[in-house]
């Protein structure tokens, strides 16, 4: 099953696929994520793709396309794969349509998040990731604390703070760059019938992981 997360920022794209990997088995690839693992061992991609993403900027596709193709056609995606933070661009929706069909394949669920703006920055301001790599666990410091303040309940590494969450241009350059260019997705998607929208606020007292039980449930 191929499953797409989309949603702005902080709407709880990772906690929502973290979840549904665990109870389903299938592996979750965060683009963000891999970005962030190649910045921090200094690889040639990830200091090509750091002039971007330093500025709140979207990596280019003839980047980021190759990179995500190679994680589809790997052992990972045997059973389906979540796919959180791509596609982004209508160019790369497009794209993945067309990797798609040629491997027999299709996307079949998107899961669109939708989150009040100001409940968003909030959230990233006060959004924490595990620093050990191979464990990237998210937490809230206010909705979803870890059980002894700055460790991951998982590894016991410490948390941290990504940078580009750390000043309000970035979060608002990356909120403005989400309406311009991944917004459009969510028309894309409806009209192929395969999209799924949930809200994720403390408006309606409906957290991310609630939203997840309810999808598992689906598709199990
Ligand atoms: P956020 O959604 O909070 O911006 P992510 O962890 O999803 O964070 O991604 C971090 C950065 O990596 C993005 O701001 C962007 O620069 C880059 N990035 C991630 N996925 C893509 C993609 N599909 N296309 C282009 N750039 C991407
Ligand atoms: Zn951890």
């Amino acid at each position: 099953m191929i499953i797409i997360m989309l949603g702005a920022q902080g709407t709880g794209k990772g906690t929502v696929a973290g979840y549904i990997s665990d109870k389903t088995g299938i592996k979750q690839l965060s683009t963000g994520d891999v970005f962030r693992k190649n910045i921090n061992e200094k690889t040639p991609l990830g200091i090509e793709a750091d002039k971007y993403i330093s500025k709140g900027n979207l990596v280019p596709d003839d980047i980021t396309v190759p990179m995500v193709v190679g994680y589809l056609d790997s052992d990972m995606a045997k059973d389906g794969i979540i796919l959180d933070g791509f596609p982004r661009t209508m160019a790369q929706a497009e794209k993945l349509d067309e990797i798609l069909t040629q491997r027999g394949k299709k996307v079949d669920l998107v899961i669109n998040l939708v989150t009040p703006r100001e409940e968003i920055i909030d959230r990233i301001l006060t959004r924490r990731v595990c620093s050990n790599q191979t464990c990237k666990a998210t937490y809230n410091t206010k909705l979803h604390p870890p059980k002894v303040e700055g460790i991951c309940d998982k590894c016991g590494s410490p948390l941290v703070q990504r940078d580009d969450d750390k000043s309000s241009e970035a979060i608002n350059q990356r909120l403005e760059t989400y309406e311009k260019k991944t917004a459009p997705l969510i028309d894309f998607y409806k009209e192929k019938g395969v999209l799924r929208t949930e809200e994720v606020s403390s408006r309606i007292n409906r957290l991310g992981k609630e939203v997840a039980e309810d999808i598992v449930k689906d598709i199990l």
